[in-house]
């Protein structure tokens, strides 16, 4: 583990923070971040997000690791962190470029034609035109590949029906990419392929969820007789499961580590203004103690995170190893929360950002946190991937491998 930037990264760090200073404003580091979990993202903030992106697209700060001709910078991936931790120190606009640029950008240039990379990447790259991910079914989460969307070839097209969920940004996307089954008679993971889809099509209806929280970052996608081009469906015919893969590998490194142990700044400050039997709550033995706790595993947290950045700057490519971040770092950021709204007392009762300490920092972080939990792999998947892939215990029982989809219960009603 190094925890210094070598001297080409240190001067890369200065070239990122020059052009960040001359183009927004610094955060205070005594001022509470931003919240990322507040999905309450409107037009505006839409907006935001679309000119703070073309800015840094045209002067050369957008998907630094991407290639020259698709926007890129063919930076490596170190440049790119580093350009992340520069960003995240400034008052920037909403990021809601990590599915695009993270996951699906790289799946095109996977499994793309020429034409589909040139069509699609550089746009993308500029965030003038915004992708969301349309994977996950009502019955069909961690177990994906049961997915029951059907595509069916009619002439040069094909014809696709079936319900999507929790597609994230779906009611401001352009565009989609989707798994769908295309051959029930084939076994579940061998009889599904892949679409990029544009969401304005005719038969496409986007119902937005409405969160707790007040917000409503995703939606529910009906898909009623939609007709996509063949020019559209990426990769090869029931090779889905592949092209998904993909696109799967890539989210992992792009939600990147839990953000728990980030926010324990924000729980030491409270503790210091907010006040128990009259006294500053950081007095309280038990509130120091349980401090005390959080800080150890947001330490933890941090060093494991600093063990991947150093095998990045190797030149290595995370492994499974990389599920830890978020098994312990997304608990982390709920305990926070919970513990938080203690020490506020009646005050953490409330969801009003005037009134409430720390913009309600907190009261949205409890009702968010429960959802990074099962964003991008629940708890039990990374605890399996740990098991199977880290520590090599065996598999777990798979009694639908081998089966043709149409045969497997939980397939289509009536099959
Ligand atoms: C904030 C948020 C954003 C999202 N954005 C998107 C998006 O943009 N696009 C998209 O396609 N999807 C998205 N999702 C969906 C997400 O990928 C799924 O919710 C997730 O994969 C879990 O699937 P599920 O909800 O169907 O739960 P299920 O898979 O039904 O799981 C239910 C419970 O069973 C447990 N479980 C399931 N299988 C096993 C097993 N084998 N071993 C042990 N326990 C198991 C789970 O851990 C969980 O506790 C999003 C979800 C959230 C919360």
């Amino acid at each position: 583990m190094d925890f210094n930037d070598t001297p080409q990264e240190a001067e890369f760090r200065a070239r990122c923070r020059a052009w960040l200073e001359a183009n927004a404003e610094p955060l205070d580091p005594n001022e509470t971040a931003p919240n990322p979990l507040g999905e309450r993202e409107d037009a505006g903030a839409v907006a935001a997000a679309k000119a703070w992106q073309a800015k840094k697209f045209d002067e050369g700060w957008a998907v630094l690791t991407w290639p020259k001709e698709y926007g890129g910078q063919e930076m490596g991936r170190m440049e790119a962190v580093i350009w992340n931790q520069e960003e995240a120190k400034f008052r920037t606009a909403p990021n809601i470029y990590t599915i695009g640029h993270g996951m699906l950008g790289p799946t095109i240039m996977a499994h793309g034609s020429d034409e589909q990379k040139k069509r699609y990447l550089r746009d993308m790259a500029r965030g003038q035109e915004i992708w969301c991910q349309l994977f996950s079914e009502p019955a069909a989460g961690s177990d994906l590949a049961g997915l029951q969307t059907r595509a069916v070839r009619d002439g040069d097209d094909w014809v696709l029906n079936g319900q999507k969920i929790w597609s994230t940004g779906a009611h401001y996307s352009d565009w989609g990419m989707i798994v769908t089954r295309s051959d029930s008679n084939a076994v579940k993971h061998a009889g599904l392929t892949y679409f990029i889809v544009d969401m304005k099509s005719p038969g496409i209806e986007i119902r937005p969820i409405r969160q707790i929280n007040g917000g409503s970052g995703f939606n529910e996608v009906f898909f009623t007789d939609v007709r996509v081009p063949g020019s559209n469906q990426l990769g090869k015919e029931g090779d889905g499961w592949r092209v998904a893969i993909t696109t799967l590998m890539n989210e992992r490194v792009a939600i990147g580590a839990g953000s728990g142990g980030g926010r324990f700044r924000d729980l030491l400050r409270l503790a210091r203004t907010a006040r128990r039997g009259g006294r500053p709550a950081i007095e309280d033995s038990a509130v120091r103690q349980k401090i005390a706790d959080f800080y150890v595993t947001s330490k933890g947290l941090q060093f494991t995170g600093y063990r991947t950045l150093s095998a990045i700057s190797r030149g290595a490519t995370p492994g499974p190893e990389g599920s830890v971040g978020k098994a312990v770092g997304a608990p982390m950021a709920q305990q926070l929360a919970s513990f938080a709204l203690e020490i506020q007392g009646p005050m953490g009762g409330l969801l009003e950002d005037s009134v409430v300490p720390q913009e309600a920092l907190w009261q949205d972080s409890y009702l968010g946190s429960p959802g990074l939990r099962i964003a991008g792999g629940t708890d039990e998947i990374l605890k399996n991937v740990i098991a199977e892939r880290v520590l090599g215990l065996p598999p777990e029982i798979r009694v639908d491998k081998d089966r043709p989809f149409r045969d497997v219960p939980t397939g289509p009603p009536g099959k």
